[in-house]
């Protein structure tokens, strides 16, 4: 096989599964192929060569995203079939021969382009690839979105109108006619030994050709009435013969569509990839293991999931699909978590009694039981030589600050360098003040503040290292780090991980890092230190389904307790008659001396239009409602320089009002504002709207979240309630994760985790049956190496690449 199309086809497909994202292969794709074409290793005259060329100059970076997947799509057809076919001819034959696929797997079929099955032609299969579909594999796993019941076969004399039915009947007559002015379809009268019926379709006049007379049909839909005889119109149909149906007289699978491919369609050539190539799927799950959990082989599991003999099937089937991805899940992140805690020693960081019992009395308040509980997990954590991966996870305000820097106490008190990196300028800022405060350290000079709290007995100094400081200061400071001449660096991820070498790093702590999967995690964790114990900090509640998946590589620890005299954020949900009202409320708190925030509604797919209203809103708010105050704005076409200026301004006291997109969410603390006001607050998951109202009352005065809706659906309503009834960020997280699923939730893409296709990430039982025995087959076989296995091992090293982006 050609190297250099192997590579082109593997980097495709792993930028096809991180969603056109620009994110396959370090530098961009554009300079993956730039030098793929400079290093001639690519067949000369291959349709490859024409599709690279046939990209824009200005790269598929350039493309708008629903472009990039049509070049994508078709330059991986390009290049499946071209590697089939491994002569030098250019791709003409439409039909290549089954390709040999990566080494391990027998050659199947199941890895061959759809195209190779029969009546396949290219054509069809672009408009599969739409769907994500290149292989027989993939189409096979093209389950259906649901089923209808079509398998109860009813008598005509005894069908009901309204409801979905299925008929069989002899066809008595079918003609192809005009049904209304320009309309032509088929009408046909069907019967069988209690009645007739007419049947009508619309649009497609050539059925009559079909249903030739005294056929037996299927006909599966819903009955209407027409001059008061039973009538189907447009009706699923199928030609009886024999009992294997694919559309009529059993549970019908009811596939995604796409443009241009019709359900028949899908449902034809699924069948005809099932019946053909469903016995070649590898059996992944050790059998001792899919007995004792009964679970059906994967065989009879894939055809039950499409064509499956009874509901009850389907649900053994579901089970079984969705146990494999949830054990594939649990491998991955268990595995990740053996190889750190293997990989390497860390040095233990023990914190001297004394040294931990004086720097808790110089606080100004007494922990709480929470932040107690936490901060002894990690402290017994650091005093292990295994490093350590924890999440410290709690609500906005609950004070997680302060036990991270008990942490980093433990770092220092060792003679080692803590890092913490937050995800902005403003957030390190923000992090670099409280830590100094902590410590007792003056946090006026940035580059270097210094402190000598008591219980340490020697000076230690802290840096902060933004996007800011100067490229001199910069490299001067990146020359102290090295050297070990400053104790604490806090910074932005971005700078800490270009490359900063430190000179004996003991910790590093990552904030608000909801953003990043377990998979991202690990890269991060690589390029810090392998050594080094690892805190991961995020204020979002994560229900424990998510802590299992996502965060399932890190042990947990919660606080979930506020400090004492904390209010509630009062929240209400206003009508739009109360739109004015609430402008009236803005304008007294205002007067009051308090600022506050406006969130403008969130516009899904498109970043312009989002943008361009939230312009519109500040210019309206601005000039019409609040002419006399001071507006700022904040959206995510700004810099990130714009944003932490306009941040600063407002947090500063120069502005009253921030009007915002969604990009405030991120832990900002302005301490003075009082009014979170969210329009369009249906639009927004109930987990973010926690966020924002976890943005005020972060100050002694009353806080207030206002919630404006204009035409909230049923369900909205019920969602907007929660939030006035709770601020129990845990009971909103799991109420959200329910309604909304974990796409939503997190954004699958960017968790890290790989689409799933049958599991739901709100089945907790599953998830942990997943765990346990994922759990159990490492601690007997930790390189799944034994023969019964391997397949599993392949498929997690598949999920691994997939998921790190690393290309082998
Ligand atoms: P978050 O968990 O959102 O990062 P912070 O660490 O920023 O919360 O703490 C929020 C505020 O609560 C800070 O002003 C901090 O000083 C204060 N705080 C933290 N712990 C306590 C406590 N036990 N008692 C009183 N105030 C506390
Ligand atoms: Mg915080």
């Amino acid at each position: 096989m050609n190297e250099g199309l192997e590579r082109f086809r593997k980097v495709l497909e792993l930028e096809r599964a991180k969603g056109y994202a620009d994110t396959a292969v370090m530098g961009g794709l554009d300079r993956f192929l730039r030098a793929l074409l400079e290093s001639d290793r690519l067949p000369p005259g291959s349709a490859v060569l024409k599709t690279i060329r046939g990209l824009p100059t200005r790269g598929y970076h350039s493309l708008r995203p629903t472009e990039r997947q049509r070049w994508l799509d078709r330059a991986l057809a390009t290049a499946s079939a071209a590697e089939a076919s491994p002569t030098k001819r250019p791709m003409r034959a439409q039909r290549p021969a089954p390709r040999a696929v990566a080494a391990g797997t027998a050659d199947s079929g199941l890895d061959a382009p759809i195209t190779s099955l029969k009546g396949v032609k290219s054509g069809l299969a672009a408009r599969f690839a739409r769907l994500g579909v290149h292989t027989i594999r993939d189409l096979l796993a093209l389950f259906p979105r649901r089923h209808n019941d079509f398998a109860r076969l009813h008598r005509i004399a005894e069908l009901v109108v309204g409801e979905e039915q299925t008929v069989k009947a002899r066809v008595w007559s079918a003609d192809d006619r005009k049904l209304g002015r320009t309309l032509r379809g088929t009408e046909a009268t069907v019967g069988d030994e209690s009645g007739m019926m007419r049947v009508v379709w619309f649009n497609q006049p050539y059925l009559a050709r079909q249903l030739r007379t005294n056929a037996e049909v299927v006909l599966s839909g819903r009955v209407s009435l027409h001059k008061g005889h039973p009538t189907f119109e447009n009706p699923e149909w199928e030609l009886w013969e024999g009992e294997d149906l694919t559309h009529t007289g059993r549970l019908v699978p009811v596939y995604p569509l796409t443009s241009g491919l019709a359900g028949r369609t899908v449902r034809r050539v699924v069948k005809q990839a099932l019946d053909a190539h469903a016995d070649a799927l590898e059996e992944t799950l050790p059998a001792s293991l899919r007995q004792r959990l009964d679970l059906p082989p994967s065989t009879q599991a894939v055809r039950q999931m499409h064509y499956p003999d009874s509901w009850e099937h389907l649900r053994l089937a579901r089970r079984r699909l969705a146990f494999d991805e949830l054990l594939l899940i649990q491998l991955a992140v268990l595995r990740r978590r053996r190889k750190w805690q293997e990989g390497g020693l860390a040095d233990p960081l023990p914190v001297p009694e004394t040294t931990l019992r004086d720097f808790l009395a110089s606080l100004p308040f007494p922990l709480t039981d929470a932040q107690q509980r936490s901060m002894n997990q990690i402290l017994a954590d650091l005093s292990q030589d295994r490093p350590m991966s924890r999440l410290l996870q709690g609500d906005v305000g609950s004070g997680k600050t302060v036990v991270a820097t008990a942490a980093v106490l433990a770092a220092i008190a060792n003679g080692r360098q803590a890092v913490m990196m937050a995800p902005t300028e403003i957030l390190a800022e923000q992090h670099h003040r409280t830590v100094c405060g902590i410590l007792g350290a003056d946090d006026s000079d940035a580059l270097a503040a210094a402190a000598q709290p008591p219980y340490l007995g020697r000076p230690l100094s802290l840096a902060l290292l933004t996007g800011s400081v100067p490229a001199a200061d910069k490299a001067r400071l990146y020359e102290a780090i090295t050297a070990g001449e400053i104790d604490v660096v806090i910074g932005t991820h971005a700078l800490i991980q270009e490359g900063l070498e430190f000179a004996r790093l003991g910790l590093t702590i990552v904030d608000e890092q909801h953003r990043f999967g377990v998979m991202q995690r690990a890269a991060l964790r690589e390029k810090a230190s392998r050594s080094a114990h690892m805190l991961v900090m995020t204020a979002t509640p994560i229900p424990r389904t998510l802590a299992l998946t996502l965060y399932g590589d890190l042990d947990i620890s919660v606080i979930d307790e506020m400090p004492p005299g904390r209010k509630p954020v009062k929240t209400l949900w206003a009508a739009p008659e109360e739109r004015e009202e609430s402008y009236d409320f803005v304008r007294r708190q205002v007067g009051q001396g308090r600022q506050c925030f406006v969130i403008c509604p969130l516009v899904e797919e498109s970043e312009t239009l989002e943008v361009r209203a939230a312009v519109q809103e500040f210019e309206r708010l601005r000039t019409e409602v609040f002419p006399d105050l001071c507006l700022e704005l904040l959206h995510g076409r700004m810099s990130g320089r714009e944003k932490d200026a306009a941040m600063r301004r407002f947090r500063e006291g120069e502005a009253d009002i921030l009007v915002s997109t969604a990009v405030v969410e991120v832990g900002i603390d302005v301490r003075n504002a009082t009014v979170m006001m969210v329009e369009g607050a249906d639009r927004f998951g109930l987990a973010q709207l926690h966020q924002f109202r976890g943005r005020v009352g972060r100050g002694d005065e009353q806080a207030y979240c206002l919630l404006l809706s204009d035409s909230p659906s049923q369900e909205a309503r019920q969602r907007l309630k929660l939030m006035e009834e709770t601020t129990d960020g845990f009971r909103l997280a799991e109420a959200d994760l329910e309604m909304r699923g974990p796409g939503e939730f997190f954004g699958t893409r960017q968790s890290g985790l790989p689409e799933l296709k049958v599991a739901r990430l709100t089945d907790v039982a599953l998830i942990e049956l997943a765990r346990s025995e994922a759990a159990a087959l490492l601690e007997s076989d930790p390189d799944l190496a034994r023969p019964e296995d391997a397949l599993l091992g392949r498929e997690v090293r598949r999920l691994e690449q997939q998921v790190t982006g690393e290309v082998h």
